[in-house]
C-alpha cells in the first residue's frame, strides 16, 4: 500500500511551511517554533492589558494575543501598541476576533495579526441544529463570506498584517455542521474554504489552526489539514493548541500530549498552551515542550515495506492474546525495583485500599508492579500481578509473570510453555526470527523499549512492523526518563507517549526514572496520560477554557471548586468556560456545563441545551450538582 503521508513519519524533520512576517518575526520556514499566549484582561483597559502582556513577555512570550469583542477593544490595541513599543517591547500582538468582521477590520489596522474564526466569521453562530443547505443556498453563503474575507485581507495587505484562520472543534458553523456534522471532517472543510480564498488573493501571510480540547480530534483534525493543503499545494505554518486543557498536571498532560504528538510529525510552527492560570504560567509549559524537540537527531528509524497504518483517522489497533492481560484499555505497569521488600503501603499507592481482608481497587489502580524483591509483606489485590525478572532467585508471590530478556526468551520459549511470560523488545530485535516465534506463541506480552533518538517514531514504526507481520500481540509502552523535576518529566512522557495511544497503540505503559521512583507520582503522571488521550477515562475530564477579555468571574477559582466536588465522577465530562459566546460550542461534547453569562450570573448546561439560565454565581456550583443529581448522573465519593 502506498501510503500518502505528506510530513516525516519515520525521522525528525520539520514540515515545510512558507514563513510568515508576523511584526518582527516569522512564523514558519525554517524558523524557530513561536511561543505565543493571551491576555485575559479586558482589552479596553489598556493598563492591565500592557501588564499582562510584559508579564508574559518576561517570562518568554513571543507574541501575544488580546480578545476583541466590541469597537473600543479594537480601537484600544492602537494604544496598547504604542504603549508597549514606548518600553521596549516590540513583539507582535495579535486580536482575536469572533462574531464581528467589521472589527477584524479596525483591528487590522494597528496589530500584527488577526485571528478569525470559520465558524462565527460571517456564518451564524452554530445553534446546534440540523438544516437542510441547497447547493444554492450554500453557495450563497460561501460568496457573503468571500465577500467579507477579501475585504479584509485588502485591509491585511495594506497593513503588512498576517491572519489566523482559526477553526476550533466546537465552534463550526450551523452551514458546514449540516453537511458534515461536528467533525474533524467539518473542521478541515471550514478551514479550506477560507485558505482558498486567500490563495485566489494570492495572500500568503496566512497561519491556520484547527484546534480541540479532545486531543485525538486535535491531532486527526492537524494531519488531515496538512494533508488537504499539500494536494491543493498550500503551505501555510501551523499554530498547534489544545483547547480548554484545564489547569494543574493535568492542564500540561493534555497539551504536551496534543502539541507533541504534532511536534513528533515535524508538525508546528507556533504553539499555545491554554491553561486556565494567568497566562504567564503557560509559558514555561510550552518551553518545555519546545525544548524536548530542539536540536532533535534526524537519524531514520527502520520502515517497513508494507505501511499498514492511518493516521488521518482514530482507530484502535486490534489485539489476540493468550495472555491475561485485559485489553478493554491500556494497563498502567509502576516500577517498585528500587524496594527492598514491598509493604501494604506501596500496594495502597498503586491505587487500592484495604478493606478488611481484601484490597479494593480504585478507578485508578494500576494492574502490574515491576519487584526486584520476594520480600512482599502482604497480599496481591486481584486481577493484580508482580513482574519479576527471571534471574530472581523465586517468584515474588502467587500472582505474577516473568520478564524476559530478548536472548533468555529466545533461550527459553522450546523449554517452558509458561502461560504468560513478559519480553523486552526493540525495533531491531523484531528479526525474521524473532516474528516466526511470536507467530507461534501467543502468551508473550511485549515490553516495547526504544533507545532512538525520535522515540515515538521509532516505537511507532515497532507497531508498523508488527501489523505488517500480522502480529496481534499486546504491547506496553515503555519509556525511561532521567530528570529531576516530575513535571518535566511528565511533560516529555506526554509527548512521547500520547501519539502512540492517539493512533490506538499500546495496552499499556509504563514510565521509569531514576530520580522519581515515588510510585505516587509515576502512578499520577501515567493515568494522566491515558485520560488526556482517553485511551482511559479513569477520573471527571474537566474542559476548562483559559479565560479572556470576556470572563467575568474568577474561573481558576470555580474550576478549583468544580473539580475538588466533582473529580469523582470519572464517567463525566465537565466544562467550566469563561463566556457564553464561545463557551458552549468549544465545551465540544461536554456531558455538562457551567458557562460565566454575565456578572454574577452563569447559565447551566445539559450537554448543548441550556437548562438554567442567569442563576446567581454565588451558588452555582451548588446549583450544578443538583443539575448532575436530578439527572441521575452522579455518584457519591
Ligand atoms: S470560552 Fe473562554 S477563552 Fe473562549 S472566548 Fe469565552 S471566555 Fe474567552
Amino acid at each position: 500500500m502506498t501510503l500518502q503521508v505528506p510530513y516525516q513519519l519515520f525521522k525528525y524533520e520539520r514540515f515545510k511551511t512558507n514563513p510568515v512576517r508576523v511584526g518582527n518575526l516569522t512564523i514558519g520556514g525554517n524558523s524557530p517554533i513561536v511561543l505565543q499566549s493571551m491576555c485575559n484582561t479586558s482589552t479596553s483597559d489598556v493598563k492591565a492589558s500592557v501588564a499582562q502582556a510584559k508579564e508574559i513577555f518576561n517570562a518568554g512570550g513571543e507574541m501575544i494575543r488580546y480578545t476583541v469583542i466590541h469597537q473600543k477593544d479594537a480601537e484600544a490595541l492602537r494604544e496598547i501598541r504604542e504603549e508597549l513599543n514606548k518600553d521596549g517591547y516590540n513583539q507582535p500582538i495579535v486580536a482575536d476576533v469572533h462574531f464581528n468582521a467589521e472589527l477584524a477590520n479596525i483591528a487590522a489596522k494597528y496589530v500584527e495579526k488577526v485571528r478569525i474564526n470559520p465558524g462565527n466569521f460571517i456564518d451564524k453562530r452554530a445553534k446546534f441544529e440540523t438544516k437542510e443547505y441547497t447547493d444554492i443556498k450554500w453557495n450563497e453563503e460561501l460568496l457573503k463570506v468571500e465577500k467579507k474575507l477579501v475585504e479584509l485581507i485588502h485591509i491585511c495587505k495594506e497593513n503588512k498584517t498576517a491572519l489566523r484562520i482559526g477553526t476550533n472543534h466546537g465552534s463550526l458553523s450551523d452551514r458546514i455542521m449540516s453537511r458534515y456534522g461536528n467533525t474533524v471532517e467539518g473542521m478541515v472543510e471550514a478551514t479550506m474554504e477560507f485558505l482558498r480564498i486567500c490563495k485566489k488573493e494570492n495572500f500568503e501571510h496566512v497561519v491556520v489552526s484547527l484546534k480541540s480540547s479532545n486531543v485525538k480530534v486535535m491531532v486527526t483534525a492537524y494531519r488531515n489539514i496538512v494533508s488537504v493543503m499539500h494536494k491543493e499545494n498550500m503551505h501555510y505554518p501551523l499554530h498547534l493548541g489544545v483547547t480548554e486543557a484545564g489547569n494543574g498536571l493535568s492542564g500540561r498532560i493534555k497539551s504536551a500530549a496534543g502539541i507533541g504528538a504534532l511536534l513528533n510529525d515535524g508538525l508546528g510552527d507556533t504553539i499555545r498552551v491554554s491553561l486556565t492560570e494567568n497566562p504567564s504560567r503557560e509559558i514555561p509549559v510550552a518551553q518545555s515542550i519546545i525544548k524536548h524537540f530542539a536540536n532533535r537527531n534526524d537519524k531514520a528509524t527502520a520502515q517497513p515495506t508494507d505501511i499498514k497504518y492511518d493516521p488521518f483517522s482514530i482507530s484502535q489497533r486490534t489485539i489476540e492474546t493468550s495472555t491475561d492481560i485485559q485489553t478493554k484499555h491500556p494497563a498502567v505497569v509502576i516500577d517498585l525495583r528500587h524496594l527492598e521488600e514491598i509493604n501494604e503501603c506501596d500496594i495502597e499507592a498503586l491505587g487500592y485500599k484495604k478493606s478488611s481482608d481484601k484490597w479494593e481497587p480504585s478507578r485508578r489502580a494500576a494492574e502490574y508492579a515491576f519487584a526486584n524483591t520476594t520480600k512482599i509483606n502482604t497480599f496481591a489485590p486481584e486481577g493484580f500481578k508482580f513482574l519479576y525478572e527471571s534471574y530472581l532467585d523465586g517468584k515474588p508471590c502467587k500472582r505474577t509473570a516473568p520478564i524476559l530478556t530478548r536472548a533468555e526468551y529466545l533461550k527459553l520459549y522450546k523449554l517452558t510453555r509458561l502461560k504468560e511470560k513478559w519480553v523486552y523488545l526493540r525495533l531491531n530485535e523484531l528479526t525474521d526470527e524473532m516474528v516466526g516465534i511470536l507467530n507461534d506463541d501467543n502468551h508473550v506480552v511485549i515490553i516495547l523499549e526504544t533507545t532512538h533518538p525520535h522515540g515515538t517514531a521509532d516505537q511507532r514504526s515497532f507497531f508498523m512492523h508488527m501489523a505488517q507481520h500480522n502480529l496481534k500481540h499486546p504491547v506496553i509502552i515503555k519509556r525511561n526518563y532521567v530528570e529531576e523535576d516530575a513535571t518535566q518529566m511528565a511533560i516529555k512522557a506526554a509527548a512521547d507517549i500520547a501519539p502512540l495511544l492517539t493512533d490506538g497503540f499500546g495496552n499499556g505503559i509504563w514510565l521509569t526514572n531514576p530520580f522519581i521512583t515515588d510510585a505516587k507520582i509515576v502512578h499520577e503522571i501515567s493515568f494522566e496520560i491515558l485520560q488526556a488521550t482517553r485511551a482511559r477515562s479513569t477520573s471527571t475530564e474537566f474542559i476548562a477554557c483559559p479565560s479572556c477579555g470576556r470572563t467575568q468571574f474568577d474561573i481558576e477559582k470555580v474550576l478549583e471548586e468544580v473539580k475538588d466536588r466533582t473529580k469523582h465522577l470519572y464517567h463525566l465530562k465537565i466544562g467550566v468556560m469563561g463566556c457564553l459566546v464561545n463557551g458552549p460550542g468549544e465545551m465540544a461534547d461536554a456531558d455538562y456545563g457551567y458557562v460565566g453569562a454575565a456578572k454574577d450570573k452563569v447559565s447551566l448546561y445539559k450537554g448543548k441545551t441550556q437548562v438554567r439560565k442567569n442563576i446567581p454565581a454565588a451558588n452555582a456550583v451548588d446549583e450544578l450538582i443538583d443539575l448532575i443529581k436530578t439527572n441521575g448522573d452522579w455518584i457519591d465519593k
